[in-house]
């Protein structure tokens, strides 16, 4: 009662303009590889954030017109009235919660490349886009009048369409940035040159939009309060737009120029991070205010209300995490809460052109395709279960077994649960990720159908022995030391044993000194952080890896540059596009990965961050060597009921991966198995 009354301030509405929110949770408009491209998909997830309590549920950027099409990435559109159905359900579904739609509009300008609409691009100036070898039409008055035309048509739809909320653009580098940046604008007419000149058409789309719906929507705009670095729009050049154009909307979405940190990973940066950047935007304009941070302890939130940060609590990720956030603070469950980790796995799966998921919550994206709901699972059948391993899809598969009533044996040989996620975040910038354990750990000890041993090693026939209905093998993957990943198909030849370390080694404390060869050719986290770990115990550590980057996957989390740049300011040797070859006589072979050409450096150690094995003896053992046989062949004892693998022993993959298994498994329990729904054009 105490923390319901806290948190109040919370729970009040605010006004925006002719709309009033139920409370200040807001969902800002995010990315989510649904779009377009799978309507059923989208509505379903936008409706349950508005189900779990989020006064407002914005849509992702919504193209206004085929001039401005990222495909392959699945954004949402609006260009002509086939678009309607779709976003009014999305809108309808969210209403029918309480909560109010917001629609980001949008145009990308000279970054997009068209690619399924063919249509030429058009920017401020012909220039090059994000990533193809294709430029951009330059815009000419005509093309001016005509981008006003179609975003206000654009309005008007999504007025129709139902939303509450309908937002101008002009940050992140798309079409409105371009017009205000210093020097992409080059133009010579009246909107090139000064401030109030590169600002002309922003103030346009503003007045445009308000006149088109701005008796019953609310209009809002997306603004970077701090530019977008010295060279396009400055910091003090930002804020003269505030204080010029700071009336026009009815709410200022505020986020800062960069967007490795807007978006950043927890490995950078920490929650309510945004706030010395955007803070003067409410006092400037007197208008509500939104701004995301990562936020997800409402202590946290409380604080930027009460120092007039923000009058809205903006959310991507935590909303994504746990859609039902604002509910358990309402009702003063905060240790229910699956606090977002950072890891930007939602972002990645947008990113390589897939529907969104998320580490801590497996049923992200699933909510049409699965039926899955994040707080409800369906009543099991009775019976017993024993889990082998408590590692992320042990303890996901533990929590939702025991939600659904059946009688819970978790164990772990280790004398701690959490599997890899409690050993890797014990690594640089990885130590949010113990929520994932945390959060899992915190809902079953309050479970009495669920029993976790810790220190426990099961064998075959402590398995057979236990005598559970059904058993769950979670026994995770380790590392490989023989060199074989993406480079090497069959074992590296020459590897002096002495010498050889694994992650698993390191994670475990036996860390290798001198003259260290990290030899990447996973590409994502783990590599660079061993690196970093190792240059900072005092070893002279290079960081080979096959690809050309540091780290390269972390490109779709929004990490890798920040990666490389650590690894380079520890005095790490980064040599990319190499492979090793060999390691013998204090000496590793590398070899370029086009020339075959090779180079010798000394080496004390090799580190193989290459690929894993799952962890599978146990498995074996209960089912036999028969691959496709599910149904335990204990040597003279009755048949277990099943036996199946989850997680990492199933597949070496992400956590996401791993969550994602034990909860498919221990929902799907005693159940008939329904494919999921396929989203698929018919004709
Ligand atoms: P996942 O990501 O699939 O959850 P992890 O590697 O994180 O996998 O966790 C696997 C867990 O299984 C580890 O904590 C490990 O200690 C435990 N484990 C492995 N083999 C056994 C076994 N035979 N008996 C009990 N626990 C085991
Ligand atoms: Fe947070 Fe990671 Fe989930 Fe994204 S995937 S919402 S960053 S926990």
């Amino acid at each position: 009662m105490a923390d319901q009354f806290r948190y109040a301030p919370l729970f009040e509405s605010v006004k925006i303009g002719p709309v009033t929110t139920p409370n200040r949770f807001y969902q800002v408009p995010h990315c989510t590889g649904m779009g377009h491209a799978l309507p059923q998909t989208l509505v379903a997830m936008r409706a349950m954030k508005a189900e779990g309590g989020w006064g407002v549920v914005c849509t992702e950027y919504c193209s206004i017109h085929p001039s401005s099409d990222d495909h392959p990435y699945p954004f949402a559109s609006l260009w002509d009235d086939g678009d309607l159905a779709n976003l009014a359900a999305m809108a309808n579904a969210v209403h029918a919660h309480g909560a109010l739609a917001g629609i980001e509009l949008w145009h990308g300008g000279s970054y997009v490349a068209n690619l399924a609409s063919r249509s030429p691009s058009m920017g401020v100036r012909s220039a090059l886009g994000r990533t193809d070898p294709i430029q951009s039409q330059r815009m000419d008055r005509r093309d001016i009048r005509e981008l006003r035309r179609w975003h206000r048509e654009a309005a008007l739809r999504a007025r129709r369409a139902g939303f509450d909320i309908i937002y101008v653009y002009p940050s992140h580098g798309y079409l409105l940035s371009e017009f205000l940046s210093r020097s992409f604008n080059d133009r010579t007419d009246e909107y090139g040159g000064s401030l109030e000149n590169r600002m002309r058409l922003m103030r346009e789309l503003l007045d445009d939009t308000r006149s088109a719906i701005g008796d019953r929507c609310a209009v809002a705009v997306r603004f970077s309060a701090n530019g977008h670095g010295a060279d396009h729009l400055s910091e003090d050049e930002a804020r003269d737009v505030v204080a010029a154009l700071g009336h026009l909307p009815d709410l200022w979405d505020v986020v800062v120029a960069d967007y490795d940190e807007e978006m950043g990973s927890s490995r950078f940066v920490r929650e309510g991070a945004l706030e010395d950047r955007v803070a003067y935007v409410r006092k400037l304009t007197g208008k509500p205010v939104v701004c995301v941070g990562r936020f997800t302890s409402p202590d946290v939130m409380l604080g930027q209300l009460k120092r007039g940060v923000v009058d809205l609590i903006g959310a991507a990720r935590p909303s994504i995490a746990d859609p039902f956030l604002p509910v358990k603070v309402r009702e003063g469950r905060l240790e229910d809460i699956r606090e977002c980790i950072g890891c930007n796995i939602c972002y990645a799966h947008n990113f390589r052109g897939s529907a969104l998921r998320c580490t801590q919550n497996p049923t992200m994206g699933e909510e049409w395709r699965s039926g899955w709901h994040p707080e409800r699972v369906p009543p099991g059948t009775g019976g017993s279960v024993l889990i082998v391993g408590a590692g992320p899809a042990g303890l996901e598969a533990a929590h939702v077994l025991g939600k659904r009533g059946y009688s819970v044996a978790l164990t772990d040989a280790s004398r701690e649960a959490g599997g890899r996620v409690t050993r890797e975040s014990r690594l640089p910038g990885l130590a949010e990720w113990l929520r994932v354990r945390d959060y899992r750990l915190g809902q079953i000890k309050r479970m009495p159908n669920v029993a976790l041993y810790l220190d426990s090693r099961m064998e075959a026939s402590d398995v057979r022995n236990f005598g559970a209905d059904h058993v769950l093998i979670a026994t995770g993957a380790h590392w490989r030391r023989d060199g074989v990943g993406r480079r090497h198909a069959r074992p590296i030849l020459t590897l002096d044993p002495a010498g050889v370390y694994t992650p698993d080694d390191v994670l475990d404390g036996r860390l290798p000194h001198g003259e260290v060869v990290v030899f990447d050719d996973e590409n994502y986290y783990l590599g660079p952080l061993i690196a970093l770990k190792l240059a900072s115990e005092g070893a002279h550590v290079r960081y080979v890896t096959t690809e050309g980057r540091a780290g390269a996957w972390s490109q779709f989390t929004q990490e890798q540059e920040r990666t490389q740049r650590a690894l380079l300011e520890r005095g790490v040797e980064v040599e990319v596009n190499m492979a090793l070859e060999a390691f013998a006589r204090s000496t590793a072979t590398l070899a370029c990965v086009f020339t075959g050409r090779t180079s010798e450096v000394p080496a004390s150690a090799v580190v193989l961050v290459t690929a894993r094995e799952a962890e599978e003896a146990l498995y074996r053992a209960l089912v036999g060597q028969r691959d496709e046989e599910e149904t335990a062949v204990g040597a003279g004892q009755p048949p277990l009921a099943s036996v199946q693998r989850i997680g990492d022993c199933l597949q070496p993959a992400l956590i996401a991966t791993a969550v994602y298994s034990g909860h498919r498994a221990a929902r799907e329990l005693g159940r008939p198995v329904q494919a999921p729904q396929r989203e698929r054009v018919l004709i």
